[in-house]
Formats: C-alpha cells, structure tokens, sequence
C-alpha cells in the first residue's frame, strides 16, 4: 500500500499533541547535556517514566557528571535508580561507563557504531541517544514504531532492527528524530497492541489495518462487555516480575482473566499488593517444592467453582493447573511440564498431557472448554526459528509434537492460528543470544478452546512488547453471551 507518511505522522501529531512528554527529551531540553541524557535513556528501558524521572533525579544529584558517576560504587548505583526495571544490571552498566567512555576521551560519543560498545546500549538506546541528545538523524525503533509502522504497511519486517533499515531506506530524514516519541504517544493511547482504538483513530479508513482486531466501539453491534477477554502469561517468577511492575502491567490488561503460569512461590510469600490486585480475586495453584512451578489466576468474573490440580498426586503436587467453572464455559490454565535436560521427564510429560486431555474431555462433557497456559511445545515448524536443529530437543521432539496433535485431534482449536498464518510469532526467547532482540524464539504458549468455541473466538494474539519475563503474554477473547 502507498502510505503518504507525511499525511499519516501529521494526524498522528494532532491526535497526541496533548501527551505528556517523554522523560528522557524533557531531560535533554533541561540539560543540553548527552551524558543526562544517555543515563536517563539507559534508565528509562522497562520503566514508566515517572519512575525514571525520580530514579534520574536521585542520581544525578549525587552523579551530576561523568566524574560524578565515577566515584559511585555499584550497590549505592542500584539504592539510587531503583525501582527502574532491571535496575542491579543497569546499575552495573552505570558502573563501568566512566571507564568505557574513557576510549572517547571521556565524552558520550555521538555515532551508533560508538554508542553500541557502552554497556548496556543497544541499537534502541543509541538511536534515541543520537537523536534526542546530539539532534543527529536517527531512527529509534521500539516496539510500537515497529508495530505501527508494519500495520499501516509502510514496512513489512519480522523484528526492529529489520524495520530500522526499512525505515532508514523509506522514511524522509525530517521524520527520524521525531517519528519515536510520536509513535510511543500514539501506541500507548490510540493505537494500542490490544484491541486498538480503530473508532476513535484519526487514521481510520485511510489506514490498512494489517494484522489488526480493533476493540468494539461502546454501543457497538457487539457490546465491550459481551466480551470474554482472558491473557495468559508465564511470568517466569511472580516476584521477580513485581519488581518489574507486574501489578501495573496486569492492571493495564484490562482483562477479564488473567492465567499465570511459574508463580514460583508460595502463597505465603506473597504480597499483599500480588494477592489483592483492585477489581480481581485470585486463586493460585503452588508446587510442595519451594520456588518452583506453580499457576495462579485473577479474575474480575466470579466462578461457579474453582478446582485444583487434576486430581493425581504426581501431577498435583507440581501445581500445575488451575480450573475455573464460568456459566458458559471451563476455563483451564495450564503450566506443562518440560521434558528437560537429555529429554529425562519426557515420559512424566507425556502422561501429564494424557492425563490433562483426559481431564478435559470430562469437563467437555459438561460445557466448552478454553485451555491456555504454556504449552511447552512448538507444534509446528512454522512455531520456532530452528526447527531443523530442535528435532531431538526438549519441545520440539517428534513425541510432543505428536501429543500436541492429539489435543487438536480430540478437537481443541489452537485460536492464534485462527487469525494469523504468519512465521515469526514467537512467545518464548532464550535469554541468551540476544535472542528476543533477533527474534529467534518459539511459539509455546496457547490459547486452545474447544470446537464448539470456535465461531465465538473474536480475537486472538501475541504480545511481544510486553516484557519482564522470558515469554510474552497471549490473549483471546470470546463472545460468549449471545
Ligand atoms: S486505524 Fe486502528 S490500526 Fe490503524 S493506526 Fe488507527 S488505531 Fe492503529
């Protein structure tokens, strides 16, 4: 499609000239000075801007300048920024940056290629340091510029570094430096990863609207409240992710249900702030063995029942599943066992998987049936970036795959593949590698419902920006009233 971008970033501009200003360009407004700038960007990756606005004002009152910075060591670093997200590894990145910026003369250099060997500065960071702090031509790509700009079709890219390049190739230069604080605005109010605001978008009608389920408008044909809308996450440590701003996260949601899977931790370790989120209650499912497994699940919809386990203690004892009893339906979550190193609990899962089917088709019996949760498995080739060479390993082993058929087979419907044929949607990334950032990753946690829930699965998709954990969350909703 022909995008007239000029047309496109101008209705954009108006639509968010009321949004507040992004941290770190008010900063370099403030300061003219890269080094503010380059922390308080280093700073603000994984966190709201409130937070890295006080984070930045606690530390550079103690740091005001390199030397400053210098003479810090890294516990008092971390006492200073926290709570910003990830904030002990950003603290030691803040640590060495004196000496590393010593090989430019003690100055923060101004091209990309210099800016990427600092610690703790990616492409993202460096564009956006390049461009707000030095006003350099750049493009900084997030999740939303890259999102945007692949709905309205103007690139066509599977990761930010593709669409950077597309972007550099494409965009006319005035647009660089302003097309990421426009594009952030716009993605956290209007056009939004879930259920987008299409019916209030100065863009609609000229827009493509690729890929996209846009939400129900308010006294639409089908009522906002008519809908099921249910997320699923594995969030890798429920505490470790509070830190990163769980509570606010979920809230954002807005969602209906919302499943967890590897709480790791016991009830009793947790929070009041975890166990009381305004608006939802919520039920959780912990393993006997002490941060380990373990699913839980906050609704704002009050169940007719609420079971525990699938009733066979070699199973149960892993805290593993959670079911909720709806009026029109069961909804299962799910955490499946990994087969593990040299595939040594691939027999445990296997008659786990049998077992959950089996339970299943008993509540089936009854009403449909949604199970999602992290499947531990990618299904198909198309679900991960190396299927040649994940033949023999944990999740992709022709045994899971083949249990993962008979799930289908009994007629569950894996609902992403309802809506989207597409490779590159990916759920889980190795911390290594860089993966997340390249994309190499697998499509292992799922959305299933039952045949007869099929035509009432309104929506269903991947949330890749949303971060904090190894996987990302996914999400459905159901039209179950009518
Ligand atoms: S019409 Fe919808 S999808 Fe397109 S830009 Fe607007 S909110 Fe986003």
């Amino acid at each position: 499609m022909n995008v007239d971008i000029d047309r496109f970033l101008h209705l954009v501009a108006e639509a968010v000239r009321h949004a507040t200003t992004p941290v770190v360009d008010l900063i370099a407004v403030q300061t003219e000075d890269p080094y503010k700038v380059l922390v308080a960007t280093i700073l603000s990756a994984r966190t709201k801007d409130e937070t890295t606005a006080a984070a930045s004002a606690r530390l550079f009152a103690r740091a005001p300048d390199i030397d400053g910075l210098a003479v810090l060591g890294v516990e008092e670093i971390a006492r200073l920024i926290f709570p910003v997200g990830f904030y002990r590894t950003k603290a030691e990145h803040l640590h060495r940056l004196p000496s590393t910026l010593q090989a430019f003369g003690g100055k923060v250099p101004e091209e990309i290629e210099q800016l990427v060997t600092l610690p703790g500065v990616g492409r993202k960071t460096a564009n956006l340091v390049r461009s707000v702090a030095f006003k350099k031509p750049a493009i900084c790509v997030d999740t939303h510029v890259h999102r945007i700009t692949n709905i309205w079709r103007y690139v066509d890219t599977a990761n930010p570094l593709q669409t950077e390049m597309a972007l550099r190739a494409t965009l006319p230069e005035r647009h660089w430096i302003p097309i990421n604080s426009l594009l952030v605005a716009f993605g956290q109010s209007i056009c939004r990863p879930v259920s987008p605001h299409c019916d209030r978008c100065p863009l609609q009608g000229l827009c493509p609207q690729h890929g996209v389920r846009p939400r129900k408008p308010p006294g639409g044909k089908m009522a906002q409240s008519s809908l099921l809308k249910c997320i699923s996450w594995n969030v890798n440590g429920i505490r470790a992710v509070e830190k990163k701003g769980f509570v606010e996260q979920m809230l954002s949601f807005d969602a209906d249900i919302v499943a967890i899977q590897e709480t790791k931790a016991q009830v009793e370790q947790l929070s009041a702030e975890l166990k009381d989120i305004p608006g939802y209650t919520s039920y959780w499912h912990s393993a006997e063995r002490k941060g380990y497994s373990g699913v839980a699940i906050y609704s704002r919809v009050a169940p007719l029942a609420v079971r525990y386990g699938l009733g066979e203690a070699e199973f149960d004892c892993e805290g593993r599943v959670i079911t909720l009893e709806l009026e029109r339906c069961f909804f299962v979550n799910i955490y499946f066992p990994n087969s593990g190193d040299e595939l040594k609990r691939l027999d445990f899962k296997l008659r786990f998987n049998a077992s959950l089917l089996r339970y299943a088709e008993t509540l089936r019996k009854e009403k449909p049936v949604v199970l999602c949760g992290d499947f531990n498995v990618a299904h198909k080739e198309i679900d991960l970036t190396n299927p040649k060479a994940n033949v023999k390993n944990a999740g992709f082993t022709p045994e899971e795959r083949s249990s993962m058929d008979g799930f289908v087979a009994a007629g569950y419907v894996d609902t992403f593949r309802i809506f989207n044929q597409e490779p590159g949607q990916y759920t889980w990334w190795s911390y290594r590698f860089n993966a997340r950032a390249k994309n190499i990753g697998w499509r292992i946690d799922y959305f299933c419902v039952s045949e007869e829930l099929r035509q009432r699965v309104h929506s269903a998709g991947i949330l890749p920006e949303i971060t904090g954990s190894d996987h990302c969350p996914v999400s459905i909703e159901l039209a179950l009233e009518s």
